[in-house]
């Protein structure tokens, strides 16, 4: 990992997490370990599809492993910050769109031939 102040402000930030988003995060870039986006396998990150901080405290804590897991997407920091936070340094911003723009980048690629290569 490259140590930046962006990386640092996020650990100390996911640092403060629920127990349960902790262990989510670890499951949900071990069963994904590349970016959704970009196909990334370093500086890998947990985004919430639905915002950590629009979940209100008291939901948080009663969520699962599981339901956190259901929120979250692999993507690695340029594209979390970038697309998924829509470049805002301080992760506030949001696309919801996420699901269909990691949809559409994924379509787009099975689209791809390669037959072009043949060609002179
Ligand atoms: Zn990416």
């Amino acid at each position: 990992m490259i140590l930046s102040l962006n990386n640092l402000r996020r650990w100390v930030l996911e640092s403060q997490r629920d127990p349960n988003w902790k262990t989510a995060s670890r499951l949900c870039k071990r069963e994904t370990p590349y970016c959704r986006i970009c196909q990334a396998k370093t500086n890998l990150e947990a985004h919430d599809v639905k915002p950590y901080h629009l979940i209100p405290p008291d939901v948080r804590a009663k969520m699962t492993v599981g339901q956190w897991v259901k929120n979250m997407r692999t993507l690695n920091h340029d594209c979390h910050r970038g697309i998924a936070h829509c470049d805002d340094p301080a992760f506030l911003q949001y696309n919801p769109q996420i699901d269909k723009i990691i949809q559409d980048i994924n379509m787009r690629a099975m689209a791809c031939t390669t037959e072009a290569r043949s060609w002179r």
